[in-house]
């Protein structure tokens, strides 16, 4: 078993491998997973130990059979994986591959995309790690056919950041290195093409998160909003999973920013940091609710210009009630998001 590692193979999410036909399986509400999830892969796994990350070093298991955003994320050999996407639903619109924290991530990571983008007609997506990339390294994926790449910063505040990633768990990661990588990727993919991975309910407040998303925006980097849902045997398996509401008013807040519907500074926010004031009338906020596109997941586009990342249930069980909704919410969703996106949930 030891052999099978990145390069030649990768691990895959779920999702990914039934909409490759590498799995057998049907998904609620008929939902598509849009995007080939690619995770690099060696039996001793990540060197990082992040609270909340499903991969995290001090989490009981074998890495092998670690979950990962709370599902198992199965071992192919790259070239299988190749034939099926070149095999692939036209929904399947973008590949992505996520780095870990191992020495020999960066030169496989590297290999591995430029491998999809020369035998594959998908666009290429790399979830990098800051703490490991370079810029030689992010000018090597430019030049073998990257278009995109993400960065996870995760968390809304530095505190939060060193708490669950940095030295409050004896993590590798620094706050001001992603930033300083942040930067140097928007100097090489340029603005648009650089996506920042933002986790609600890790204790930030909504403002906190808002702000972020704001300043963000405004450097010409997309919000990708994922939600925390606890990973079983992991630092935070008892912790809760953000209040629906909460998570609903942050995705439309992103929403309106990125849309240019509005800005964080002519929201209101009550003594908690919640947001009470989206700076649109009632009406014209109704409107863009029904609208519905706000709840859905924010992720790398394909080259439809939709968003081909669309994580079907990573962030929660298949329900009419979604912290990410892989498509777009029917009438019935739409009518529960009216009822609950004004509702105030003690945490
Ligand atoms: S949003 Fe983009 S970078 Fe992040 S996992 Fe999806 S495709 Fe990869």
């Amino acid at each position: 078993m030891s052999e099978q590692q990145s390069p030649e193979y990768a691990k895959i999410s779920n999702a990914t491998a039934i909409s490759l036909g590498l799995m057998q399986g049907r998904m609620y509400r008929e939902a598509v997973n849009r995007c080939v999830n690619l995770l690099v892969h060696y039996p001793e796994g990540c060197s990082a130990n992040c609270a909340y990350c499903g991969l995290a070093k001090n989490r009981p298991g074998s890495y092998r059979e670690k979950s990962f955003i709370h599902v198992a994320w199965p071992v192919f050999p790259m070239d299988e994986i190749i034939g099926a996407i070149n095999q692939a639903p036209s929904y399947v619109k973008r590949a992505c591959i996520s780095m870990i924290t191992n020495g020999k991530c960066n030169r496989h990571t590297i290999d591995m995309s430029t491998r999809l983008n020369h035998e594959t007609a998908l666009p290429v997506s790399v979830l990098i790690n800051p703490t490991i990339v370079e810029n030689a390294d992010l000018m090597a994926m430019k030049e073998g056919g990257v278009d995109k790449i993400g960065v996870a910063i995760d968390l809304a505040t530095q505190e939060l950041f060193e708490k669950y990633r940095g030295k409050g768990v004896s993590g590798p990661h620094r706050w001001e290195r992603y930033w300083e990588v942040l930067n140097k990727g928007l100097k090489v993919f340029g603005k648009g093409n650089v996506g920042v991975h933002l986790m609600v309910g890790m204790g930030e407040t909504e403002k906190q998160m808002v702000s972020l998303v704001d300043r963000l925006w405004g450097m010409g980097i997309v919000n990708h909003l994922f939600s925390f849902l606890a990973e079983n045997a992991s630092r935070l398996t008892d912790r809760p999973q953000p209040p629906w509401s909460t998570y609903l008013r942050v995705q439309l807040a992103r929403y309106l920013i990125e849309n240019k519907l509005s800005k964080s500074q002519d929201m209101a926010f009550d003594t908690e940091g919640r947001i009470t004031e989206f700076g649109l009338t009632r009406d014209r906020l109704q409107e863009v609710i029904d609208w519905g596109s706000a709840f859905t997941t924010s992720g790398c586009l394909g080259s439809d210009g939709r968003v081909a990342c669309n994580r079907p249930f990573g962030n929660c069980l298949p329900d009419v009630k979604q912290w990410n909704y892989p498509y777009p919410p029917n009438l019935e969703e739409i009518g529960l998001i009216r009822q609950n996106i004004f509702r105030i949930e003690e945490k």
